[in-house]
């Protein structure tokens, strides 16, 4: 008889990370109503990460025909330099990232990674390169290790508690009464924005990604807390290239790089200092935002 059920424990086991898989992905980008469009070209080859230079040249895109998103977007972030990307609500942030992932493919010009086409390489191999770190993490009905070693595909024990002490997280773990057998989502222990922020961080330690997509939260943590996350991306952040999707000028200004988009076009970039002695959007944006901080 175990025989017999051993192939479709099997199957249920393929079905929960598939349905998994995406329920993480449609949390990170909202991408319920997205349809699958985006094929793996015949006999695509891996992608051959080497130091995951990032480069978008011309690129254009719109979900909708009619209705241009991003125009002409050009830039490149060096092997393991970090980019930050601001501008206003709608200004195309996040549809750059999904580009990137490619969730959608561009209608114009082309992005590649160190010097491949993503069209012309599988989409695993893309995705198994790059790690993201969403605005809002969504967790599994079941233990706290299992949410985290989902990050890698037969993580044991040791790599589940490495991880979680790099994303600072395995003091809280450790003192609680079931520690990595805990409980957590819906039916469990229910965790805070940090602490959610914090699992998603040690997934990507798992997955030991060269390019990283940081979608920082738009809701405030407490100051504390936010300084004491920030430290442990930025260490994660070390040796990868970086992408940081920023809401809080604050928390970029030393990126290597800055780029300001508005209405889906790249209207300056530079250093924060560059930036703040050009007096245009970014200078505004940061003086507005240093008035409503001391509000
Ligand atoms: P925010 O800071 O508010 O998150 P953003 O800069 O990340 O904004 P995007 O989410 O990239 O902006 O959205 C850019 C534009 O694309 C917006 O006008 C938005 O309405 C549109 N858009 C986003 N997702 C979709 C979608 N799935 N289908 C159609 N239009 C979309």
């Amino acid at each position: 008889l175990a025989q017999l059920f051993r192939p479709l424990d099997l199957l249920g086991m393929v079905y929960r990370t598939i349905r998994q898989g995406l329920v993480d992905m449609a949390a990170m980008f909202d991408l319920i109503d997205t349809p699958a469009e985006v094929r793996d070209a015949p006999n695509a080859p891996p992608l051959a990460v080497r130091g995951g230079t990032i480069s978008f040249d011309h690129v254009r895109f719109g979900y909708d025909p009619d209705r241009v998103i991003l125009h002409d977007l050009s830039f490149t972030v060096p092997a393991g330099g970090t980019l930050a990307i601001v501008g206003p609500s709608g200004a195309g942030k996040s549809t750059l990232a999904r580009l990137l992932f490619r969730f959608y493919d561009v209608t114009g010009g082309s992005i590649r990674i160190d010097g491949q086409d993503i069209r012309t390489i599988t989409q695993a191999s893309l995705r198994a390169a790059i790690g993201i770190v969403p605005q809002d993490t969504v967790l599994f009905n079941d233990t706290i290790g299992y949410n985290i070693g989902y990050g890698r595909d037969g993580a044991t024990q040791a790599d589940i508690v490495g991880a979680a002490q790099g994303a600072a997280i395995h003091d809280f773990i450790a003192a609680l009464p079931r520690g990595y057998e805990s409980m957590v989502g819906e039916r469990g222990l229910k965790l805070s924005g940090g602490e959610k922020q914090r699992v998603a961080i040690a997934r990507t330690l798992l997955k030991d990604p060269p390019i990283l997509i940081l979608d920082e939260a738009t809701s405030a943590l407490d100051s504390r807390t936010e300084a004491d996350i920030q430290s442990t991306l930025r260490a994660v952040a070390q040796r990868r290239t970086t992408l940081i999707i920023a809401h809080r000028l604050s928390t970029i200004a030393d990126a290597d790089q800055i780029l300001v988009l508005d209405a889906g076009r790249v209207v300056e970039s530079g250093t924060h200092a560059d930036l703040l002695k050009a007096a245009g959007l970014y200078a505004e944006m940061w003086t507005r935002q240093a008035a409503e901080d001391v509000a």
